[in-house]
C-alpha cells in the first residue's frame, strides 16, 4: 500500500545543521534533546512532564496568561490543588516556634479582597529571614504550591515564587510591564517560570531558517497569520493579549492544516491504487437476496446502495465512511455491496470488533441470505456462496477448515474478528473489506486487511455512532462520507425515563417492568458499569476509555457509594420477588468468546430472558426482541454511549423502554447528562452534547491513529471554520502537487508525524 507515502519526497535532512555527533540522531529540525540545549537535571524536570526535545517543549503552550495588574481571585482556589496565582504580598514575619525547635515565617498574600497563607519552615530565624526580605509588603509576583487547609485557613507550605522585583534587569522589567505573563501547565519541580525560562532559552538562539513553515505562503496571507518562528515568539512572551491570540490562531490553523494534508495525501495515495472494477450482474445472488427480503429498503439504504453499487463498478478503489442512526440498517447496505462483489467473482471481508459482534453479523447474514449462503452444498442455491467466520478463540481444526475456504474463494464472505488481520490469513480474491464500527479500530489495521488482497480492495467504514461532521472530517477526513438518518418504518420507537436510584418504589417498579415485558415475551438488559466489586477499572476495561465522560476522567476518587456490577446485581435480581423464576444470564468482557456467544444465544432465544451486562453489548448487538433495558449507574457512561445502549432496544415492532438508574443529585452535571439523554431520541444531537462535554482527545481517541497527539489547540467543536478552510487548501496543495516537491517543509512536518504515529504503533503492537 502506498499510504505511508507521506515519507515519499520529505528533505529528511534538510536544514539540520548540527554535529549529528553531538545531536544525536536528528532527522528533523526541532528533534533537538533538551538535555543537550539546557542540561541534564533541567531536561529530567522537564521529562517527567512529557518534554523531551526542541519542539516538545515550544509546542508547551501556556495554559493561560497572567496580568501583573490583575490579581489572581484567590477565593476559587480549593484545597489539594497545584496552584500558580499572582498576587500582593499584604505583610510577613518571622518568629521562633514556641514549642519545638526551629522558626516559621509566614506571608500573607492578597488579591484585593482574599488571602492566602505562605509559610515556611527553617532551622532557625536566620533561614527563613531570607524570605523576609523578598516578600516585602507591597510586593507582586507569582506563587506556585498545592493549597493546604490548615485549621480553617488554606495556605501553600514552602511555595515556590518570583516576585517581579527578581527579574534581574531593572530596564527589562520596566519594559515587560504589562506584558502578558505566560502561566504554564507545571509541575512542584517546574514551577511555570522555569518552564518559561527554559522554552526561552531553547526560543532565543533560533533563527528563521530552523523551524520549518508548513503553511504556504499564500495560506498565510489570505488568513492574516505570523509565520512559524515568530507565532512561537508571540506565543511564549507575548507583548500584548493581540499577540498571543494571533499566535494561537495560527497553531490552530497550522495543526489542520498539517492533519489536513496527511489525510488528503493518504486518501490520494489509496485512490492512485488500481482497484478492481466489481460491477453489479444482472442475475446474480445480489439480485436473488433482494428478491427474499422480508422488508423493503429505507429510502437511504437505496440511495447510499446506489452510491455504493456505482463506485463499486470503478477500477478505483472505494474510500467511504457509511455512518448512520443506531437500527438504521446499515448492516443491510454493507451485504449488498458485499454480494455485488461475490458476483463480480470476487471476496468480501467483514472486520468486526468484537467477538460477539462477529458472531453476531456471521448469524445474521447468513440468516438474511437463506439458502443462498449454501453455496456449493446439498440444497444450496445455485447462484449461493459460503459465508464464514473467523475468531480467535476458534479450535484449530474449525480454523483450518475457515482459512482453506478463504484462501480458496470458496467462501465469498469471510466475516471475523482481529483475527482476520492474521499473517496466515490468506483471501482468494479480495474485493471488498467491510470495516464495522470503525472507532473501535485503527488505521493501520485497516490497512493490514486492505494489504491482504493483491490490488487494492475497495473499502467501507461503518460507524455507529453518528459523528458530528467536524469529527468525521478530522478522524476520518481521507473518507467520503455516507449518512443513513431514517430509521425504517414500523420501529416503535423507545422511551427513556430517569429513575433515582434512592427512590425505592420507581427501582421496585422497574423491576416490575421488566418482568411484565418478559411475561410479554420481551426480553431485558440490565447493563452495569462493572463485572464485580473487586473491578474498579471495568469503565476502561470492558468498554472503550474513550466512551468515559470528562468529569470521570478527571476526578481523583470516585465519589458516592460503590457502582453496580454484573456478579452483584445478578444476585441482586434474582432475589427480587418481582422476578421469581426468571432465568438471569450474565455477560461481560472476562468470558471466552464461546461464552458470550452462548450467552447471547440463550438470551436471544428467551432461555435466559434477563441479561446483565457490560457495556460489551453497546455496539451492534441485534436481538428484536429486546424490549426493556435499565442501565443501572447511567451518569458513569458517555452520551454517545448510552445512545448506543439504548439502541439495543426497540429494533423490533414492539416498543422499547429504557430506564436509566443515577445516583447524581439534581442540578449536577453527570444528571443533566442523563436528563439529556432521557429526552433527546436524536444520536446526532447526543453525538454532539457528548462533544461538547468531553475533553478534545478522548473524542478523536489515541487510536485513532496517535493523532491526538498533535491537536493542542484546535478545537473540533469550536473550529469548524478553520477545519474547512485548512481542508479545502490542503486537498488543493495535494492536488497540485502530490509529492510536496514545491512544499518541502510541509512534508518535512509530515514526515515527522508518520515517524512518530508508526513509532507509536509499533510500541502499541
Ligand atoms: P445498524 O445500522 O444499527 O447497524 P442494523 O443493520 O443492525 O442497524 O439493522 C437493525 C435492524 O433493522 C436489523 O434487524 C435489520 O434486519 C433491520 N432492518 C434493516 N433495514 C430494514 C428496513 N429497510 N426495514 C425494516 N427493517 C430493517
Ligand atoms: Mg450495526
Amino acid at each position: 500500500m502506498g499510504t505511508g507515502g507521506a515519507r515519499a519526497g520529505a528533505p529528511l535532512a534538510r536544514g539540520v545543521r548540527h554535529d549529528p555527533a553531538v545531536a544525536g540522531d536528528v532527522r528533523f529540525r526541532l528533534g533537538r534533546s533538551l538535555k543537550d540545549l539546557l542540561g541534564e537535571r533541567t531536561a529530567k524536570a522537564l521529562d517527567k512532564i512529557g518534554l523531551r526535545t526542541e519542539e516538545d517543549i515550544l509546542r508547551h503552550y501556556p495554559r493561560r496568561y497572567g496580568d501583573r495588574g490583575r490579581l489572581s481571585d484567590l477565593r476559587s482556589l480549593a484545597v489539594g490543588e497545584h496552584v500558580t496565582v499572582i498576587a500582593q504580598v499584604a505583610r510577613t514575619s518571622a518568629r521562633r516556634m514556641q514549642n519545638r525547635p526551629g522558626a516559621i515565617l509566614t506571608s500573607i498574600i492578597t488579591d484585593g479582597t482574599n488571602e492566602l497563607t505562605l509559610t515556611f519552615f527553617g532551622k532557625n530565624l536566620g533561614t527563613v529571614k531570607y524570605h523576609e526580605g523578598r516578600l516585602r509588603p507591597g510586593e507582586s509576583g507569582m506563587f506556585t504550591g498545592t493549597v493546604s487547609d490548615y485549621r480553617g485557613t488554606r495556605q501553600l507550605t514552602h511555595p515556590d515564587y518570583r516576585t517581579f522585583r527578581d527579574v534581574d534587569d531593572e530596564a527589562a522589567a520596566m519594559e515587560s510591564m504589562d506584558w502578558p505573563i505566560p502561566i504554564y501547565p507545571a509541575s512542584a519541580e517546574m514551577p511555570s517560570w522555569k518552564v518559561a525560562d527554559a522554552v526561552q532559552t531553547v526560543l532565543r538562539p533560533l533563527r528563521l531558517e530552523d523551524v520549518p513553515e508548513p503553511l504556504p505562503a499564500q495560506y498565510r496571507r489570505e488568513h492574516g497569520l505570523p509565520g512559524a518562528l515568530e507565532a512561537f515568539r508571540s506565543i511564549h512572551l507575548p507583548h500584548s493579549e493581540g499577540e498571543w491570540r494571533r499566535a494561537q490562531d495560527r497553531m490552530r490553523h497550522e495543526e489542520a492544516f498539517v492533519l489536513q494534508t496527511a489525510l488528503a495525501r493518504r486518501r490520494a495515495a489509496a485512490l492512485a491504487e488500481p482497484a478492481t472494477a466489481r460491477p453489479p450482474r444482472a442475475g446474480g445472488i445480489r439480485e436473488a437476496f433482494e428478491a427474499r427480503l422480508p422488508f423493503t429498503l429505507t429510502a437511504g439504504q437505496r440511495e447510499v446502495g446506489d452510491v455504493v453499487a456505482e463506485e463499486l463498478a470503478r477500477p478505483v478503489p472505494m474510500q467511504r465512511l457509511l455512518q448512520g442512526e443506531v437500527g438504521s440498517g446499515k448492516t443491510v447496505v454493507a451485504l449488498r455491496a458485499m454480494l455485488q462483489v461475490v458476483d463480480a467473482g470476487g471476496q468480501a471481508a467483514l472486520l468486526a470488533p468484537t467477538e460477539v459482534l462477529a458472531h453476531q453479523h456471521h448469524r445474521s447474514i447468513t440468516g438474511l441470505l437463506g439458502p443462498l449462503a449454501e453455496g456449493g452444498m446439498l440444497g444450496g442455491a445455485e447462484e449461493g456462496t459460503r459465508v464464514v467466520l473467523l475468531t480467535g478463540s476458534m479450535g484449530a481444526a474449525a480454523r483450518r477448515k475457515v482459512l482453506a475456504a478463504a484462501a480458496s474463494g470458496e467462501a465469498g464472505i469471510v466475516v471475523g474478528t482481529h483475527a482476520l488481520l492474521g499473517d496466515v490469513v490468506q483471501l482468494a480474491d479480495l474485493g471488498l473489506v467491510v470495516v464495522d464500527e470503525q472507532h473501535r479500530f485503527g488505521v493501520e489495521q485497516r490497512d493490514a486487511l486492505r494489504a491482504k488482497a493483491r490490488v487494492s480492495p475497495h473499502l467501507l467504514v461503518m460507524t455507529a455512532t453518528p459523528i458530528p461532521r467536524t469529527v468525521a472530517m478530522t478522524s476520518f477526513g481521507d473518507l467520503e462520507t455516507s449518512t443513513l438518518r431514517e430509521l425504517p418504518a414500523g420501529r416503535a420507537g423507545v422511551t427513556t425515563s430517569v429513575v433515582p436510584a434512592g427512590n425505592e418504589r420507581w427501582v421496585r417498579r422497574m423491576w416490575e417492568r421488566i418482568r411484565e415485558e418478559v411475561d410479554g415475551g420481551g426480553r431485558a438488559y440490565v447493563v452495569c458499569p462493572r463485572i464485580d466489586a473487586a473491578d474498579d477499572a471495568a469503565l476502561v476495561a470492558d468498554g472503550d476509555p474513550d466512551d468515559v465522560p470528562a468529569d470521570l476522567l478527571d476526578a481523583a476518587a470516585p465519589a458516592g457509594p460503590p457502582l453496580a456490577s454484573v456478579e452483584e446485581v445478578t444476585e441482586l435480581l434474582r432475589a427480587v420477588p418481582a422476578l421469581a423464576g426468571v432465568a438471569v444470564g450474565q455477560m461481560h468482557g472476562r468470558l471466552s468468546g464461546e461464552e458470550k456467544d452462548a450467552a447471547m444465544r440463550a438470551f436471544a432465544t428467551g432461555e435466559t430472558p434477563v441479561l446483565v451486562s457490560t457495556t460489551v453489548i453497546e455496539v451492534g448487538v441485534d436481538v428484536p426482541d429486546a424490549t426493556v433495558m435499565v442501565v443501572l449507574d447511567a451518569d458513569r457512561f458517555g452520551l454517545s454511549q448510552l445512545h448506543q445502549l439504548r439502541g439495543r432496544i426497540g429494533r423490533g415492532d414492539r416498543p422499547g423502554v429504557c430506564m436509566a438508574v443515577t445516583a447524581a443529585a439534581p442540578g449536577s452535571p453527570a444528571f443533566a447528562r442523563v436528563g439529556a439523554f432521557a429526552t433527546t431520541a436524536d444520536g446526532f444531537r447526543l453525538a454532539e452534547l457528548d462533544l461538547e462535554m468531553r475533553r478534545e482527545g478522548d473524542v478523536l481517541g489515541a487510536a485513532q491513529s496517535g493523532r491526538g497527539t498533535s491537536l493542542r489547540l484546535l478545537r473540533v467543536t469550536k473550529d469548524a471554520e478553520i477545519i474547512d478552510a485548512a481542508r479545502a487548501a490542503a486537498r488543493a496543495v495535494v492536488a497540485a502537487d502530490p509529492e510536496l516537491a514545491e512544499h518541502t517543509d510541509l512534508a518535512e512536518v509530515l514526515a515527522r508525524h508518520v515517524d512518530e504515529e508508526t513509532a507509536a504503533y509499533l510500541e502499541r503492537a
